[in-house]
């Protein structure tokens, strides 16, 4: 097992003091969100018990305290992903909230009809629909890298599948719903050879592995705080100096501005001119407290320790009479994500029994619909994991395979 002591880590998160059915919890849904630890839950209400104000022009001290908690927030995320500084980060809710910020503010101002946006066939909805959008809006094409049979997305395919109308090639750092770990640097380097921009979905990827703008050399990362330990409610854009200052806002309103007239108005600095109305200002200023988490753990050994869960949960898995596995066969291809069928199982069914196991796994198209049409399968199970589990929760997991497997006599002779 690895250096990384998960039982510990466990502790400093309450939730797990809590039964589910009376068994402990086993959380494996990490990849849809994370539980938090106290550090961050005391942050989030520190600040609403002792600095609660509105930010932006207060010169009253709660305000200036509330200002200064958040801006760091902003600087620990830049420091975390190793943005050029922390005007390149914008605070946004979620990653679905950045993607759609960079297709209303870079795309629909940059884009022309017949140019394109390459996506892959691994994408979340939310990194689908805002192109779908913008096509519709705009002329734009949306097309798409195939993936493999392991769903993988091979910088090959994709230099196969960009054009010199392609704009923008958008794709996932890690898949949400098979755990697999794209060439990001060589994706990046796709698009430029073309003349595009490239966009990562760091969703799955920031909160789980090291992560750098710089060496990828991408123009946009999106992620969101809840994947990561911090509060819903709180993600970040990070932008390209240069790309960042060419976009235009998405949302006008107050703190977005430099000046405004009945008729017009001129816009604030980057990051402040995409970040309109009153943040969610107790999530923004927790996220600097997950980060801090995140980084006294040390992202390596966290990696680390997931590769060797994931290797474990395989082995559960691989073994079993009945039981499809989906995506890469290495788990040096893949984040601690396990998607799996039970044959004649409906997913939903297999998620009941690991509920009655007090096992938490998420079931169904992971917003991945045309993904799982191309799997041939409604849906899967998906396991995935977090630097609080450990080795009883593999096991806890075998035990509600097991289960599942002898309620619906998989396997079984005839
Ligand atoms: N992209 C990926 C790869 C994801 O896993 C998710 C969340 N499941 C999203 C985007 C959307 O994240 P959010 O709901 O936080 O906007």
């Amino acid at each position: 097992m690895s250096a990384f002591d998960a039982a510990r880590a466990r502790a400093d998160f309450p939730i797990f003091n809590r039964r589910v059915r009376g068994k402990p919890l086993v959380y494996l849904d990490s990849a849809a969100t994370t539980q938090k630890p106290n550090s961050v839950i005391k942050a989030l209400t520190a600040y609403y018990e002792r600095t609660n104000a509105n930010i932006h022009r207060g010169v009253h001290t709660l305000a200036e305290e509330g200002e200064k908690v958040i801006e760091e927030s902003r600087a620990k995320a830049a420091r975390f992903v190793n943005a050029e500084s922390p005007s390149n980060m914008v605070f946004v809710r979620n990653t679905t909230e950045a993607i759609n910020l960079v297709a209303h503010g870079w795309a629909r101002k940059h884009m022309r009809p017949g140019e394109e946006v390459l996506v892959t066939e691994l994408e979340h909805h939310s990194n689908l629909v805002p192109w779908q959008l913008l096509a519709k809006d705009k002329g734009v094409r949306l097309r798409q890298v195939p993936v493999d049979a392991e769903g993988r997305v091979t910088a090959e395919a994709a230099r196969r599948t960009i054009t010199p109308k392609t704009r923008l090639f958008a794709f996932s750092a890690m898949s949400n719903a098979l755990g697999t770990l794209s060439p990001v640097a060589d994706l990046v380097k796709v698009a430029h050879d073309s003349g595009a921009l490239a966009l990562v979905d760091g969703a799955q990827w920031v909160p789980h592995m090291k992560t750098d703008v710089r060496a990828w050399g991408c123009d946009f990362l999106a992620f969101s705080g809840h994947k990561m330990l911090a509060p819903a409610g709180v993600g970040f854009l990070y932008g390209k100096p240069e790309v960042l200052e060419k976009m235009d806002p998405f949302l006008g309103g107050g703190g977005m501005i430099q000046e405004v007239w009945f008729e017009r108005s001129t816009w604030n600095t980057v990051p402040h001119r995409f970040e309109a109305g009153t943040p969610s200002l107790g999530d923004c200023a927790a996220f600097g407290a997950a980060v801090d988490y995140l980084e006294a753990c040390g992202m390596d050994a966290l990696r680390a320790h997931e590769e060797a869960l994931t290797l474990k949960l395989l082995e559960v898995l691989r073994g079993e009479a009945g039981v499809t596995v989906y995506g890469p066969s290495d788990p040096k291809e893949r984040g601690g994500v396990v998607s799996f069928n039970v044959e004649g199982v409906h997913p939903h069914d297999v998620g009941q029994v690991f509920d009655s196991e007090g096992v938490a796994v998420r079931v169904g198209h992971h917003c991945c619909q045309p993904l799982m049409r191309k799997l041939q399968t409604g849906g899967t199970a998906r396991a995935s994991l977090y630097l609080y589990n450990t080795e009883e929760d593999v096991a806890a997991f075998a035990r509600g395979l097991k289960k599942v497997k002898e309620f619906f006599k998989v396997g079984a002779k005839a």
